[in-house]
């Protein structure tokens, strides 16, 4: 596949392409241009371009093209989910669903393009008023990781668009096919060409020409806390907006007064979904001490059902890890658990049989007595491992689930809504679910606290991130009363 740049699909300047794999089968899925410096370049030019027009559409007809966009994706849901399945590695019920989010965070902000507005100030009353005007920020720089390419890539385009902004986004390489395709489909909504433009290539190539570019004035980045970090530093030189939505180590507490089969359902929900691949997964789960047993006793029973496989194969409930290098680090987070005393009470290994030999494949696990200094509880674990612990109360529940430098989920479960609102209160996270697992709702912001980022995405506040205020102040007096040289 080709790079999309002002509305057309184009070769890489030096034509060289990568190939993208299937995780489950390890087959060439396609290949995709390798953008380079040049590349990103110009599709910047064109974002740059395309802004003169785009920031001055009225915000009426922005609405109506994202909600045109929403619906053009509707259509091709079916399509564009085998395609991510094959490039990512997730069921293809997940991934349409994946498809469905993008479509409805559209819809959500095609809504609030018209509800975009300042506020106006008297001064002194017919001489001095001011004008306090949201303005959008320019070319924004959208880099985007394998996870959740299309749910992610929605986060960041619709906001901006509603906004009046133009984009460059950058696909992990990963998982470059699904967002490219999107390019296309955003031109055939009615996005005039060089608004959405898409580089697949390497974060440290195209990534760092929109970092360094000085046309790009806003970054938006979701990923490895670690690449949050070098995204920060080489931000500052140019003082470049950002908002970084990074990694987490979710706990999960279930009091002894939950509804045990829903927190079961909650916490399998919770981590194997995606094979554990999201930034919000349960990855500690506090289960207080009375209800410990029976609560381990279901969910492992539940663990033990999970089907695993190809994700287009009808029936898979959990499909491989979307890379080697990511299934490496999560059996050694495993390994070192182990070595520190860990139980493994179920999975701790890969799928036997032909199937499951050239995909990243890995059981679904669950620990117990695993030591806190252990990698899976002081990292963040991005695959099907869970770490178990057992807490006397609420007061140790949450000095635990504190205990990291990650803040972006967690969860509560109790009949005790009384509880559980207190609990909130203390829990250090961006966002706080009780009696649910992790889910993302484009009308609430999404983001963390401590390491996990800063700046939110979705909901009103996740708009703000795509705007600049403007003051504009108006001296309509007609004369030097109000001031005059030398002061
Ligand atoms: P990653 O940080 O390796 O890569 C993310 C993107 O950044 C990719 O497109 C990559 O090519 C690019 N990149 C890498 N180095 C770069 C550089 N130096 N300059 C510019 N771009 C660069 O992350 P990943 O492995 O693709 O994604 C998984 C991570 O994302 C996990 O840590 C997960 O928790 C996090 N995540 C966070 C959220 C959230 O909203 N907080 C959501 C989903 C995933």
């Amino acid at each position: 596949m080709k790079l999309f740049i002002s509305g057309e699909w184009v070769d890489s300047a030096s034509r060289e392409t990568f190939p993208v794999a299937n995780p489950a089968t390890g087959e060439v899925v396609d290949y995709a241009a390798k953008g380079a410096r040049d590349d990103a370049k110009k599709a910047i030019d064109a974002a740059k371009d395309a802004f003169k027009k785009w920031s001055l559409t009225a915000s009426a007809e922005r609405a109506r093209i994202l909600y045109g966009l929403a619906e053009v994706v509707r259509e091709s849901k079916e399509a564009l989910g085998r395609l991510l399945t094959q490039e990512q590695g997730k069921p293809l019920r997940e991934s349409i669903l994946e498809i469905e989010s993008f479509a409805n965070t559209c819809d959500y902000y095609a809504g609030l393009a018209t509800k975009l507005h300042g506020t106006s100030l008297v001064i002194t009353p017919g001489k001095v008023h001011a004008d306090i005007v949201k303005v959008p920020v320019g070319v924004v720089g959208a880099i985007i990781p394998w996870n959740f390419p299309i749910s992610l890539l929605g986060w960041k385009l619709a906001p901006a668009l509603a906004a009046g902004n133009t984009l460059v986004v950058k696909p992990s390489t990963n998982t470059p096919l699904t967002d490219l395709k999107m390019g296309e489909l955003a031109n055939k909504a009615g996005v005039p060409a060089g608004v959405v433009n898409i580089v697949s290539g390497p974060g440290s190539v195209v990534g760092s020409e929109l970092l360094e570019n000085p046309d790009v004035r806003k970054i938006a980045f979701t990923g490895e806390t670690a690449t949050g970090r070098e995204i920060m530093r080489a931000a500052s030189s140019q003082i470049k907006r950002i908002t970084l939505e990074l990694g987490g180590s979710d706990p999960m507490i279930v009091c002894d007064d939950a509804e045990l089969d829903l927190a079961v359902e909650g916490a399998l929900w919770g981590r194997f979904r995606n094979c554990g691949q999201s930034c919000t997964s349960v990855k500690r789960l506090f289960l207080f001490r009375k209800i410990a047993a029976e609560f381990l006793e279901k969910f492992l029973a539940g663990v033990r059902e999970i089907r695993v496989g190809n994700g287009l194969e009808p029936g898979v409930m959990m499909g491989p890890l979307n890379n080697g290098a990511q299934r490496k680090i999560v059996e050694e987070m495993v390994q070192d658990a182990v070595e520190k005393g860990a139980q493994i009470m179920t999975g701790g290994d890969r799928p036997r049989g032909r199937e499951f030999e050239s995909g990243f494949f890995y059981m679904p696990t669950v620990l117990t007595h695993v030591d806190y200094s252990s990698r899976i509880v002081r990292e963040e674990c991005f695959g099907p491992a869970l770490p178990v612990f057992t807490v006397d109360d609420l007061e140790e529940a949450i000095e635990m689930a504190n205990d990291t430098v990650y803040g972006l989920g967690s969860s509560i479960w109790t009949k005790d809504i009384a509880k559980a609102r207190m609990a909130a209160e203390r829990l250090e996270a961006g966002t706080i679910w009780i009696n649910s697992p992790p889910i993302a709702r484009p009308e609430v912001p999404f983001g963390g606290f401590k390491q996990s980022g800063f700046g939110r995405e979705l909901g009103l506040e996740g708009l703000e991130h795509y705007l600049e205020t403007k003051s504009i102040h108006k001296d309509i007096s007609g004369n030097q009363k109000l001031w005059k040289y030398p002061p």
